[in-house]
């Protein structure tokens, strides 16, 4: 449950532990997706009049691709994230760094907001590991899993030269 009654919260603060699962309507076609549900938990209260805010955490996992090797990685994301929910036309509204929401709106919903910083989170460029060798430019072979043919031919244009040189001394 990410939707909360907003005259409750008026009054009381609620503890948010709640799931946004990656086929929830909130996500859109481009979106990089969860590859499990996020995980939001922290605290939602009311911050003065018309205005609401939350401190709190999501953590789920993107299903990526190595930028280096284009093998499939997850990524692990944890993030803090602070939000402001503003009703509409009210003061500070159209601040960008706001969430708007519908004054007549009964229920706060947090998912719109949580599905930005989800995919504020979601690095634009995954590893498979800080070490990933990557692909080889010349024949595409994957370099983690040992060096391809092309490697030993510059090895042996190499070893021609050194012969060579060896002939000369
Ligand atoms: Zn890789
Ligand atoms: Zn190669």
């Amino acid at each position: 449950m990410l939707s909360f009654d907003i005259r409750s919260l008026a009054s009381k603060a609620v503890h948010v532990d709640g799931v946004l699962a990656a086929n929830d309507p909130v996500w859109q076609d481009d979106d990089t997706r969860p590859c499990t549900p996020v995980h939001v938990t922290g605290r939602l209260s009311a911050a003065g009049a018309d205005r609401y805010y939350f401190s709190g955490r999501l953590e789920g996992e993107a299903a990526g691709e190595c930028r280096r090797c284009l093998t499939d990685v997850t990524v692990s994301i944890a993030e803090d994230i602070q939000l402001l929910f503003v009703e509409a036309d009210t003061e500070g509204a159209d601040d960008p760094d706001v969430y708007v929401i519908d004054s007549r709106a009964h229920e706060l919903d947090m998912r719109p907001a949580l599905r930005e910083q989800w995919l504020l989170a979601v690095p634009a460029f995954a590893q498979c590991r800080d070490d990933c060798k990557g692909l080889c430019p010349t024949c595409g072979a994957d370099l983690n899993a040992g060096a391809c043919d092309c490697a030993s031919a510059t090895d042996s244009r190499w070893g021609a030269l050194r012969n060579v040189r060896g002939q000369s001394n």
